[in-house]
């Protein structure tokens, strides 16, 4: 065995769908040496490498032959502070939420609307994590990115990173660039975004009278822990849909059967529908078959009850997809990244 690989590693617990296959090799990166280590070794040895964090946006459907590197970096520092804005770094293998409530604590605003995601600060721009109004992309400073294919490293800028709808470059070029450290723009004063979802009405129920970034993640927080799965609890890999963005003559088409559909025009004039409204009407939710099924509380979400396993998820994606298609004419498309 090479180094400190393992072989044949359940990724079970590496995994948020908790699917069992196994990794033909498994190791640990915690520092941009160790990276680089286990890139020359496996190239050495013509293994291919499968990165990952969280594994919160994974389905896995097979036994992985190659070497899983499982990004443990950590560190979180001040890179500059004028007084009014600060650029902070955190290396790749961080844990997301934690590194929010760390930035919350150092009086900055900015990442309090992207609370309580799961996975690592380094996957975070692959697919520009969103939520509740507010994406990576609002508040990003820089990347540094091992190009795996040179060997070199390279800082991207926000407008090199290409950043749309939970895409990027990084996405876009899979097994191409390996992030080591991400970098943010946060900010003394807050610009709060309430006009999302539930936001603005659950901050009154909790009966803030002071709208503060640390109050805002923390009404995120109740709302997420109401609506959505904990994975420690029941596998899931969150939101399994992308909200499709369609032409607004099949919005229209759509309300005159449906008038209640979910719609949110965009700038571009093409219309946002929310994919978990179309599942739901489509009699999805709460569906289960065998270990594999869909949230009864957020039709968005696929779960695995126990011992599903990612075909059977994917399975049911499918079928999912088929029919949505069938009843509105809309396709959607799959967030998490298929193995
Ligand atoms: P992984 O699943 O480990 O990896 C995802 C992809 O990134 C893989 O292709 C992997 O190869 C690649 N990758 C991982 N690390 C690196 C690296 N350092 N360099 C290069 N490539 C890398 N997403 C949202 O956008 N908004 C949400 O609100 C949200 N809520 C969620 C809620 C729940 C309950 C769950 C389970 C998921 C949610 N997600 C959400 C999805 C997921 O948490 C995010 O996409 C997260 O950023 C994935 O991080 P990860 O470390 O788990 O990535
Ligand atoms: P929700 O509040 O029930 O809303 C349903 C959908 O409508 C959301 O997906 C959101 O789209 C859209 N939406 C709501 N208010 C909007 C507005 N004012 N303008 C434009 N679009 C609006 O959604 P939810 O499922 O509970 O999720 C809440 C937030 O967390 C969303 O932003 C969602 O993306 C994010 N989230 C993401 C994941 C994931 O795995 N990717 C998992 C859980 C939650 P958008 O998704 O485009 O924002």
């Amino acid at each position: 065995m090479t180094g400190n690989w393992q072989e044949q590693v359940s990724l079970k617990p590496y995994n948020t769908f908790a699917i069992d296959v196994r990794a033909r090799y498994f190791t640990q990166a915690s520092n941009d040496d160790q990276v680089r280590e286990a890139l020359a070794q496996a190239a050495a040895r013509q293994v291919p490498v499968f990165v990952i964090g969280g594994g919160s946006n994974l389905l896995l459907t097979r036994d992985i032959d190659a070497l899983v590197l499982h990004m443990a970096s950590r560190g979180r520092r001040v890179l500059s502070d004028d007084g009014a804005q600060v650029v902070v770094e955190a290396e790749a293998g961080e844990p997301w939420h934690p590194f929010v409530q760390w930035s919350l604590e150092q009086g900055l605003c900015g990442l309090e609307n992207l609370s309580l995601i799961p996975g690592t600060v380094g996957a975070a721009p692959m697919q520009n994590v969103g939520a509740y109004g507010v994406e990576i992309k609002d508040v990003f400073a820089g990347l540094t990115a091992l190009d795996r294919q040179s060997g070199e490293l390279r800082d991207f800028s926000l407008a090199e990173c290409a950043f749309g709808y939970r895409d990027s470059l990084f996405k876009r070029e899979p097994g191409r660039w390996l992030i080591l450290r991400v970098r943010f723009a946060l900010s003394r004063s807050l610009l709060p975004h309430l006009d999302y979802g539930p936001v603005r009405q659950r901050l009154v129920e909790q009966g803030v009278e002071q709208v503060t970034a640390k109050a805002i993640s923390a009404a995120i927080c109740s709302i997420r822990r109401e609506k959505l799965p904990d994975p420690a609890e029941l596998g899931n890999a969150g939101s399994f849909f992308k909200n499709p963005v369609v032409p607004a003559a099949l919005v229209e088409q759509i309300r005159a059967g449906f008038p209640q559909v979910v719609a949110y025009p965009q700038a571009d004039g093409l219309v946002k529908l929310a994919a978990g409204w179309l599942i739901e009407q489509a009699g999805w939710k709460g569906f289960r078959e065998g270990d594999a099924g869909v949230h009864r509380l957020q039709s968005l979400v696929l779960v695995n009850y126990g011992q599903a396993s990612g075909v059977q998820l994917h399975t049911l994606a499918q079928r999912i997809q088929a029919d949505v298609l069938a009843r509105f004419g809309v396709s959607l498309e799959m967030e998490p990244n298929l193995y």
